[in-house]
């Protein structure tokens, strides 16, 4: 049974896990319940705190962080846990869904408890995993004090990945990647670069489940943003300078060959380029009985060098093809 205890009592955070299958849901209700089943029982003393969670009378932890990384709150503070053996009257027990690998949601979890815990105690708190007490337990499954020292990252080979054809939780997605809508064509080589980037910004965004962990998670976010930023400044300098390049490569043929010997050599160029522009105006005025493909101005833009090339090129091409095909 659980026994009455100040605040002030409570030295340190014991990390568990459930000894469930990695990956599988499991609530607060189903422990509590295993808890009732045990021989004996884990009992809660409900006249301690009448109105915390009165639907659960067994159950041994303080909080249960599930999969989904929500924290659910089992036990109050105030009450000592049956979770660590000649330890309980001192520590909160913190609880993970799972067996020795947790979704990365599930690990900042921990961080966030952590915080809140430490934030009504009033003072700064360690967090051991269970094994720290008990050589015989695996308990919680990962090296805690490794975790911490890497500044709460997620565990290394601790990290449950979750398959898209998953046939429990299809609604839970731990990889919220979400895939390029951008269909227009031809896209130009700078707005694939954004849109790699996009998706990193959209996963950020999508971590922040609550206020407090957007808080934590602020500082962070900054730098990484700022990584981006830097990262997709290089990479576009890159491609300027690329296309740079390229451009003398394209002239330095046309000079050449507008030099060149033959009458061929010379006027090759100009005659495709004319008879392109022939066709484009009949395509234009419906005079043809096709349109012109895409494929047709891709070849117009890598056949023809000089005269039609770069990224400006690209960034028009779009719209005169949109105002085309009207
Ligand atoms: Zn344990």
């Amino acid at each position: 049974m659980g026994k009455k205890r100040s605040l002030n009592d409570i030295t340190t955070i014991v990390l568990h896990c459930a000894d469930t299958p990695n990956g599988r849901a499991t609530s607060i209700e189903d422990i509590d319940r295993w808890h009732g089943e045990r021989t004996p029982p884990f009992k809660r003393d409900l006249s301690i705190d009448p109105k915390h969670q009165p639907h659960l009378k067994h159950i041994g932890y303080h909080y249960v962080i599930t999969l989904d990384g929500e924290i659910h709150e089992g036990r109050p503070l105030i009450e000592t846990g049956a979770h660590v053996s000649g330890h309980n009257h001192d520590t909160v027990g913190v609880c993970l869904i799972g067996r020795d690998q947790f979704t990365p949601k599930q690990f900042h979890a921990i961080q966030i408890i952590k915080s809140r815990i430490e934030a009504q105690v009033g003072i700064k708190l360690p967090i051991k995993g269970h094994r720290e007490f008990d050589p015989n337990k695996t308990c919680p499954g990962f090296d805690v004090q490794a975790y911490v020292n890497s500044g709460y990252q997620p565990y290394e080979h601790r990290v449950l990945e979750i398959k898209k054809d998953s046939s429990f939780n299809t609604q839970q997605t731990y990889v919220p990647l979400k895939k390029s809508e951008n269909k227009e064509r031809p896209m130009s080589v700078l707005t694939t670069i954004a849109g790699l980037f996009k998706p990193a910004a959209d996963l950020i965004d999508n971590l922040h489940t609550s206020t407090e962990e957007e808080m934590i998670q602020s500082n962070n976010l900054v730098a990484l943003q700022n990584e981006l930023v830097i990262a997709q400044n290089q990479i576009t300098s890159q491609i300027i300078q690329l296309e740079s390049d390229l451009l003398k490569a394209q002239s330095a043929i046309i000079v050449a060959e507008a030099n060149g010997q033959s009458w061929m050599q010379r006027n090759w160029r100009p005659i495709t380029m004319l008879t392109f522009l022939v066709l484009v105006v009949a395509d234009t005025f419906g005079l043809t009985e096709f349109r012109l493909s895409e494929q047709a101005w891709v070849l117009l833009q890598i056949g023809l060098g000089g005269y039609v090339v770069g990224r400006s090129a690209e960034k028009i091409m779009p719209n005169v093809m949109k105002a085309m095909s009207k």
